[in-house]
């Protein structure tokens, strides 16, 4: 009797499984694939670097510059970049485009502190800079965190510089500082979201005055003078730059099992990896496979590079030319992963969450039907047809996976590009990587998480 309870039990209930439990043999592999994903992240710490990686990576694969004149037959690999923040890859598969493609579409950017066109300043002796931050993040977890500078000046001359200081070891780091606990009883009734303001996200700069008694400003103008000696770069090529101000820190394994990443700019960076890995793998696919690595998502997806753009919309038009197809046909005929991550439920803070609607680390990537906040607002609402399909497909493929909302209702909320995506009449749902402090500059995923994110990709683009 009790053996029939059981079995009973086993065949009408349902809860996720760790997948080190279900499949101990893809423990190797996870870390094996984890090894290029943490070099990944070293090397993709803002949008144009990804962009920038993630090209090489399909260059090496084959890929080519994509020419709207071409003609393409299956297996055949053409790239897009669209002013170096964002990048479709494309694959070419059996079945003519009117049949519909496989999209799976991540985002490039992170959170983030940009600086303000005028960013340098000299107070009471110390240099710093303005910034002004990108993306949602919890303000107070960005002081007393070693910060490394990169983007683009654009000289007076019109040449463009390259700017990365604070990743080589031997460079130096920024910082932004805090309070000592000595002195912090005023600081300590503010609110958490205020304790630190956004006006305080104040980067140091530097220490040592040059000139003589009557300079004014005498430690900015060193600062000024060490840019222009190393760059060219003046105050005023600082007004039309972008500069972005990262955590300095390499990804690493995290606990005595290594059985974590932690890192910088895992949302979305995880998925970005698992997705363009997938796509450099393609041989002969049924569809038409096409990866795009969106920017802007943090703020929106707004801009010319951003999800909202008729970029992708433009770029489908001109691949749809080269087998006469109509654009309207493919979208209508395709279906899209919207690879984002989700909120791994956080033990120390369950009470953000509600256990049953959780994603949990190594359990998978995390599926969600919905996203967006309150009663689901800005959700894209995937099908259960759409949601059913894909979980058929990753199932024939050995992906464990799991599903779970972002957390408590009510209790906040986000969204993803799987809305702009619905929105072109593409059946599309969310899958991600779990992470364990979304936004923070030091974020933590499972390795098994994202290796089978990367499978769940692939196994999507293949069918
Ligand atoms: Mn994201
Ligand atoms: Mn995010």
């Amino acid at each position: 009797m009790e053996n029939g309870i059981s079995e009973l039990k086993k065949k009408l209930c349902y809860t996720s499984v760790h997948i080190a439990a279900e499949m101990p043999e893809d423990i190797r592999d996870a870390e094996e694939f984890c090894e290029d994903y943490k070099e990944f992240l070293d090397l993709s710490k803002t949008e144009r670097e990804t962009v920038a990686t993630a090209e090489q990576i399909a260059q090496e694969a084959g890929f080519v510059p994509f020419d709207r004149f071409g003609k393409y037959k299956a297996g055949q690999k053409v790239y897009f970049v669209n002013r170096e923040k964002s990048l479709i890859l494309v694959t070419f598969g059996k079945k003519p485009l009117a049949e519909g493609v496989r999209f799976v579409v991540a985002h490039g950017d992170c959170p983030r502190l940009d600086l303000k066109a005028s960013p340098v300043y000299e107070k009471d002796g110390t240099a710093f800079l303005k910034t002004h931050y990108y993306g949602g993040i919890r303000k107070y977890q960005w002081t007393t965190v070693p910060l490394s500078l990169h983007g683009v000046v654009i000289l007076k001359n019109g040449k463009k510089v390259s700017v990365c200081i604070g990743e080589k070891d031997t460079d130096p780091r920024f910082v932004i500082s805090d309070l000592l606990p000595h002195l912090s009883m005023e600081q300590n009734e503010r609110k958490l979201s205020e304790g630190v303001k956004g006006e305080e996200l104040n980067i140091v700069f530097g220490n040592i005055p040059f000139g003589d008694e009557d300079t004014k400003d005498p430690v900015k103008l060193c600062v000024l003078n060490i840019l222009y000696d190393r760059y060219g770069i003046t105050e005023k090529d600082l007004l039309t730059a972008e500069l972005e101000a990262v955590p300095a820190v390499k990804a690493c394994d995290i606990g005595l099992d290594r059985s974590m990443i932690g890192g910088y700019g895992q949302d979305d960076r995880s998925c970005v990896f698992a997705s363009v890995s997938a796509q450099v793998m393609l041989k002969k696919p049924e569809h038409t496979a096409v990866t795009v690595i969106a920017d802007k998502e943090e703020i929106g997806s707004c801009g010319n590079t951003g999800m909202e753009s008729l970029f992708l919309y433009d770029f489908m038009q001109d691949l749809c030319e080269t087998q006469n197809a109509k654009v309207r046909d493919v979208y209508r005929n395709s279906i899209c992963l919207s690879a984002d991550v989700g909120g791994a439920f956080d033990p120390t803070f369950r009470s953000a969450f509600e256990e049953n609607n959780s994603a949990f680390l190594g359990h998978g990537p995390v599926i969600q039907k919905y996203t967006g906040a309150r009663g689901k607002s800005g959700a894209s609402d995937a099908s259960a047809e759409t949601f059913a399909g894909i979980v058929s497909v990753l199932e024939e493929n050995g992906v464990i996976w799991q599903t779970g909302e972002l957390g408590k209702v009510d209790g906040g909320g986000g969204g993803t590009v799987a809305k702009y995506m619905a929105n072109m009449d593409v059946d599309t749902i969310d899958i991600g990587v779990p992470v364990l402090s979304m936004h923070a500059p030091f974020e933590v995923t499972s390795k098994l998480d994202v290796y089978h994110t990367h499978k769940a990709v692939k196994a999507f683009l293949e069918s």
